[in-house]
């Protein structure tokens, strides 16, 4: 039941299959994060010459290399788009990921372990829904954890270039400062463009906090959101926090006389509610 908002962009999807992949290079592979046991990475590829035309929210495939125990191809891993559709910066044909390394993961190993210049077979790009509207006045509500933040990142880049005036709204959760993907660069974002809520549930001697937490908090700022039609949503990460962050919602707007399920349904039908967790 998923919908793109009406003013969005129109996405091309699937111009590259595991048969014909894109073949793309390393550009950068900078490490996001300062937790040793976290290894969150912000990895660049280059599509050269090839067309790759991405909007922000979409996806690729990226295959790795080499083959499974039966002797078989391995299937491509999806991966959220992080940068906007200009590229890196503007005019820049290249995409980026953020890949955060699981110590059993055949493809967050070998995508944190890529060196610049070496070459990666690429899938794509997917979705036509979760995409962002490119009205100037919508205003964005992001609410995600962890490396549920690529699409949201590539949300912010955009609208600070296309100059829109609509704000947005982000509630980020992660277990600390260290752990937080982009926590640097989010520091030079103008609270005009973005106003930040960096939520974290494992700092020493304090509470743990989750997003739906800082809602709760916030509530009248997230009713004022709830209240207005060019609000658009968008939920990303860990698919535990689904639960919780609805809930959050469910009760603010039910304070402001709005019953959650009814606004929710009009919204997607609208395309302004995406989920997309894991
Ligand atoms: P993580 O570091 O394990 O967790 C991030 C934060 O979420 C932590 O503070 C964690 O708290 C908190 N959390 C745990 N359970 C929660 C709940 N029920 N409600 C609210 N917050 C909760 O996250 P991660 O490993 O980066 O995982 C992010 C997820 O995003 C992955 O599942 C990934 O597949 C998905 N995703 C990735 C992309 C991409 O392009 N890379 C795009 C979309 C989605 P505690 O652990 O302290 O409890």
């Amino acid at each position: 039941k998923a919908r793109a908002p009406v003013s969005a962009g129109k996405p091309s999807t699937n111009m590259y299959t595991v048969g014909k992949p894109a073949r793309m290079k390393v550009q950068g592979n900078y490490r996001l994060t300062d937790d040793p046991t976290h290894d969150v990475r912000h990895i660049i590829l280059d599509a050269g010459g090839l067309p790759f035309p991405v909007l922000e929210g979409q996806s690729v495939g990226i295959i790795p290399p080499g083959t499974d125990a039966d002797g078989n191809a391995h299937l491509p891993r999806l991966y959220s788009v992080s940068s906007p559709r200009d590229g890196e910066r503007p005019g820049y044909h290249n995409i980026s990921l953020t890949v955060k390394r699981d110590e059993q993961g055949l493809a967050s190993n070998y995508l944190c372990d890529l060196e610049k210049g070496a070459e990666v077979c690429v899938t794509g790009p997917f979705g036509a829904t979760c995409l962002m509207p490119n009205a100037p006045d919508a205003r964005l509500l992001l609410i995600c954890t962890g490396t549920g933040s690529a699409p949201m990142r590539a949300f912010t880049m955009q609208r600070q270039r296309a100059g829109a005036t609509g704000g947005m709204t982000m509630f980020f959760g992660a277990r600390t400062p260290e752990s937080l993907p982009y926590f640097g660069p989010l520091k030079k974002v103008p609270e005009g463009v973005l106003k930040q809520h960096l939520v974290f549930s494992r700092l020493d001697g304090q509470d743990k906090e989750y997003v739906q937490d800082r809602m709760m908090a916030k509530q009248e700022a997230v009713a004022d959101l709830l209240n207005d039609p060019k609000t658009h949503i968008y939920i990303c990460g860990l698919r535990g926090m689904e639960e919780g962050v609805e809930k959050a919602l469910s009760s603010i707007a039910e304070s402001i006389g709005q019953p959650w399920a009814t606004l929710r349904d009009a919204m997607r039908e609208d395309g302004r509610f995406h989920v997309e967790t894991y």
